[in-house]
């Protein structure tokens, strides 16, 4: 979808972080963390501006957050209208460190005990990737 109409669905102003923020993850295909993204925007680029955009982005369902270790947080963009209940699992790989999304495999649904609730869940299975394997 464009960029634009993505934003207008979504009742979004386009402010050009948004815009920039959203092409970016269309044309790699890839998640990215902060610092790739940093990289790409340039002089566009404001730490400020770029959590206030993310934020906005995460709120809405653009895109999803992948929480990778304590340090590695990355961005992907979300491919269908799927809303939050429809999570999938991610894959890291430990020799390439890209995170692939999951999108045909989800979540399931965790039986856990009575007294607890869950807010979110996110599943990051480890290992090599399809590109790295062949190697
Ligand atoms: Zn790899
Ligand atoms: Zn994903």
């Amino acid at each position: 979808m464009n960029v634009v109409d993505i934003l207008k669905n979504k009742g979004l102003k386009k402010t050009a972080q948004r815009i920039m923020l959203i092409k970016l993850l269309q044309k790699t295909g890839i998640s990215l963390t902060e610092g790739e993204i940093k990289t790409e925007m340039g002089d566009l680029y404001d730490r400020i501006t770029f959590y206030r955009t993310v934020q906005t982005l995460l709120d809405t369902n653009i895109i999803h957050r992948i929480t990778v270790d304590n340090i590695t947080v990355k961005y992907a963009l979300n491919h269908s209208n799927h809303d939050h209940s429809e999570n999938h699992i991610h894959f890291f790989c430990k020799q390439c460190h890209s995170v692939t999304c999951l999108e045909d495999i989800a979540i399931h649904e965790y039986r856990i005990p009575q007294g607890f609730e869950t807010e979110e869940c996110e599943v990051l299975i480890k290992g090599m990737c399809d590109k790295c394997g062949k190697e």
